[in-house]
């Protein structure tokens, strides 16, 4: 049981400078956050927390994002699945990625951590911060 808890996240993305930036944006800011650096560590972190919010890249070696995205629709229908990928044709890789569920996406290098957290926020609207 997570009563009273902060939401969780699990973050998943092979560049390892970037979890650690996540880590510790989302934690300072009382959020339960974990990270893994690839696909299949990070899906057997999304099994074992059930997170509210699972933030992927989409190119990883071994399990990709798609992947992730697919098995968490399947399993845990209620937890929002957000892109963070280095992709540049025009829409097209953000355009699929919603239509199979994702909650967001955004282009990475990411302008800004802010506007991530507030979707974050949206995403677990109605969950309670620490
Ligand atoms: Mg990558």
């Amino acid at each position: 049981m997570r009563a009273m808890m902060a939401p969780s996240l699990v973050a998943i993305d092979d560049e390892v400078e970037f979890t650690k930036t996540l880590e510790q944006f989302f934690s300072v800011r009382g959020y339960d956050i974990h990270v893994a650096i690839t696909g299949l560590t990070g899906i057997e972190l999304v099994n074992e927390y059930k997170p509210d919010v699972v933030l992927v890249d989409l190119k990883m070696p071994g399990m990709d994002g798609d992947e992730i995205l697919k098995r968490v629709r399947e399993t845990l229908p209620r937890t929002k699945v957000i892109f963070i990928t280095a992709y540049n044709d025009g829409g097209k890789t953000r355009d699929r990625l919603l239509s199979l569920g994702a909650f967001a996406h955004f282009d990475k290098p990411l302008s800004s951590l802010r506007d991530l957290f507030d979707t974050v926020k949206r995403a677990t609207a109605g969950q309670e911060l620490a």
